[in-house]
């Protein structure tokens, strides 16, 4: 069996010195446990806040011991009731091969819904984040303008369609060109904005004449700080993520206050597992869309446990078109 461990916290930029890989033993099964065999892996922003030590939602990793996140995996031996072997599961794992875990924190993933991988993405936690946080905080009506940073990637993606289903006039921000084909062509935005080579203010100008009545926020920094001025009066700004500033030792802004004032706007940050209480409504919908055919989505799936730590580093250089999985064995 094998583990990555966080070999020491990173200041900025995490290289591949924060990350070690150690060998270890298959690890034997206690009684309501079962064994997992590690499918997909999935890779997300919000690690590089457990990295550090600084106080969050979530309780940092620890040194010298495994991180964890979600994982899709295989029932390879059960001590428990719930599960059988050949079981799809995802779970909040360890960068393993294999994990000997409690059945209770397991939840079965039905293969029939669509690929086992949507768990972690489209019709799992990212999925979930763009539903509450548009739908609850952003409340988008139809003809509304609707701005989504972080466009192309999994929350943003599924955040464009949603708002698309929901009638509203859809701006999506994203990083290169080929990511702005897929946002506009494939997921239907009305516009899009190449936020590394456009004049982003003005670009926002001419892409909503009619200012911005939702703007869902997935990186903060100088992206937003161009969305601040175009807000209409009651716009709603669910704050999802910063990713922008992850890797600074400075928050990067934006600077917002005179416009919110003058716009009246709410803006509301949020935490996906503040829902829980409502994830089973929240998936239902998400799957009900997705079977209509009115929910698409993109992975991109690199191979192979030695290029986890790589594909988490990723994230921050835009690597991603869709959610970023790394596929560690065959299910
Ligand atoms: P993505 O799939 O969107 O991957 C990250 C993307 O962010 C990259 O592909 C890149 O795209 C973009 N990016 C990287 N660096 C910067 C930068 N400096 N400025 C602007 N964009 C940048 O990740 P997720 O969909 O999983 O997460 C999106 C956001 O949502 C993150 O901020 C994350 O922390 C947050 N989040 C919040 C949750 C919550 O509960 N509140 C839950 C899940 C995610 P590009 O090429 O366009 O630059």
């Amino acid at each position: 069996n094998e583990e990555i461990q966080l070999a020491k916290r990173p200041e900025g930029m995490p290289t591949e010195e924060n990350f070690r890989f150690v060998e270890t033993e298959v690890p034997e099964l206690e009684e309501g446990q079962v064994l997992v065999k590690s499918i997909y892996i999935s890779v997300d922003p919000y690690m590089r806040g457990r990295m550090s030590d600084a106080k969050s939602y979530v309780a940092p990793y620890e040194v010298d011991a495994p991180i964890s996140g979600g994982v899709v995996g295989q029932v390879t031996e059960s001590q428990s009731d719930k599960f059988q072997k050949g079981d799809y599961v995802l779970g909040n794992l360890p960068w393993a091969r294999y994990s000997a875990v409690n059945a209770e924190t397991l939840q079965k993933v039905d293969p029939e819904l669509g690929p086992v991988s949507t768990a972690l993405g489209v019709l799992g936690m990212p999925g979930l984040t763009a539903y509450f946080g548009l739908t609850d905080i952003g409340e988008p009506k139809s003809g509304e303008t609707v701005v989504v940073s972080g466009a192309a990637g999994a929350v943003g993606s599924t955040v464009v369609q949603i708002a698309k289903i929901l009638g509203a006039r859809v701006v999506g921000i994203a990083g290169s060109p080929k990511k702005l084909d897929y946002v506009k062509n494939t997921l239907g935005a009305d516009e899009v904005i190449n936020y590394k080579e456009e004049d982003v203010a003005k670009a926002l100008e001419k892409a909503c004449p009619d200012g911005v009545d939702v703007y869902f926020d997935n990186v903060g920094g100088p992206v937003s700080d161009a969305v601040y001025p175009l807000l209409n009066a009651h716009a709603r700004i669910p704050l999802c993520g910063s990713i922008s500033s992850y890797n600074k030792k400075e928050d990067q802004g934006p600077r917002i206050h005179g416009y919110l004032v003058k716009s009246k706007a709410k803006m509301q940050g949020f935490i996906v597992a503040d829902y829980s209480e409502r994830f089973t409504e929240g998936k239902k919908q998400l799957s009900e869309w997705f079977k209509q055919d009115k929910l698409t989505f993109e992975e991109n799936v690199v191979d192979g446990f030695e290029n986890v730590p790589d594909a988490f580093l990723g994230l921050f250089k835009g690597e991603n078109l869709g959610k970023q999985l790394v596929k560690v064995a065959e299910a």
